[in-house]
């Protein structure tokens, strides 16, 4: 199985980046947000990407010529219908995405692969709602997607090899290094690091040290390049929630309790970086 032609579905923070590659990489791209403005949005957020690319001098202006040509704004789901994969990147919500599976099952031809760059949330359940769980994949970029060389690649319980494989095949093709994880809640890499970010947001709502002091000492006590409340901002706190609210359902461990300063954050709308305003304030 060949796949050329690429449908992204959420182009936020994961999603732009994820378009972003596949283009830069040779795949034609057809993206779409919830709406028109929310996926120009995006678009234009990959054109400043590659700006600043061109700025540094690691791309030419023909180079962004070229992708741009592979790059389609859609201005509905219908226009993805003749993909070879679709890479869902939309909100951490389980009742969400099983929703926009099924309409996705309606639209997109019947050889496509469905993939999801879920954080958290079961390959097996997302597939089985899919109406092709044999042709249902994880595949888990990180932010952000052009610069972090990772993509877990997940197998539901019904995934078919020759799925898995062109998912794996697709991952390499954008350059990435793809590492095969099996279907568990978080997978490999949220398993250890969202615990970490809690944590650290409970030793800020004990009083243990400030802000900065956490992340300060994460940077040079355990040579972190970024600490772990910067990167919750990075990350989004609404996502950071989510995921952890997952942990601790699916493993049914209240170890991975949320902190309930995580949670009062989320709730004032401070979701990190992208609103302006997390841990830190970025409006200043
Ligand atoms: P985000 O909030 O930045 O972007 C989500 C986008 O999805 C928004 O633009 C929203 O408008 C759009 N959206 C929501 N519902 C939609 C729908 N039905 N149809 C089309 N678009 C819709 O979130 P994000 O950080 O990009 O996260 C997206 C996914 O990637 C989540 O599953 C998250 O867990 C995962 N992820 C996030 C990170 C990270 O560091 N932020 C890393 C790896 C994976």
């Amino acid at each position: 199985m060949k796949i050329k032609k690429i449908g992204v579905v959420g182009v936020g923070t994961m999603g732009h980046g994820i378009s972003q590659m596949a283009a830069q990489s040779g795949f034609e791209v057809w993206f779409r947000d919830k709406d028109d403005e929310r996926t120009k949005k995006g678009r234009g957020k990959i054109e400043q990407n590659w700006d600043r690319l061109i700025e540094k001098g690691k791309m030419t202006a023909d180079q962004k010529k070229e992708a741009t040509s592979r790059l389609n704004l859609c201005t509905s789901l219908q226009d993805l219908a003749s993909v070879d994969l679709v890479i869902e990147a939309i909100t951490e919500n389980r009742d969400l995405k099983q929703n926009l599976f099924r309409e996705l099952n309606g639209i997109i031809q019947k050889e496509a692969v469905f993939a999801s760059n879920t954080s958290s949330i079961s390959i097996t359940q997302l597939a089985a709602s899919s109406g092709r769980p044999e042709k249902f994949v994880g595949m888990h970029f990180f932010n952000p997607v052009p610069v972090m060389a990772l993509v877990e690649v997940i197998r539901g319980l019904q995934t078919s090899d020759e799925s898995y494989q062109a998912v794996f095949d697709v991952a390499k093709g954008m350059g990435k290094t793809p590492a095969a994880v099996k279907d568990s809640p978080g997978f490999a890499v949220n398993r250890l690091l969202l615990p970490m970010i809690n944590e650290a947001f409970f030793l800020l709502y004990e009083g243990v040290a400030d802000a900065k002091t956490i992340d300060e000492v994460m940077k040079l006590g355990a040579n972190h390049p970024m600490g772990p409340l910067a990167l919750a901002d990075f990350v989004g706190l609404d996502v950071t929630l989510a995921a952890m609210e997952v942990l601790q359902r699916d493993l049914g461990d209240d170890k991975y309790r949320p902190c309930p300063l995580l949670r009062k954050y989320v709730e004032s709308g401070r979701y990190g970086k992208k609103t302006g305003r997390g841990v830190y304030d970025y409006n200043s």
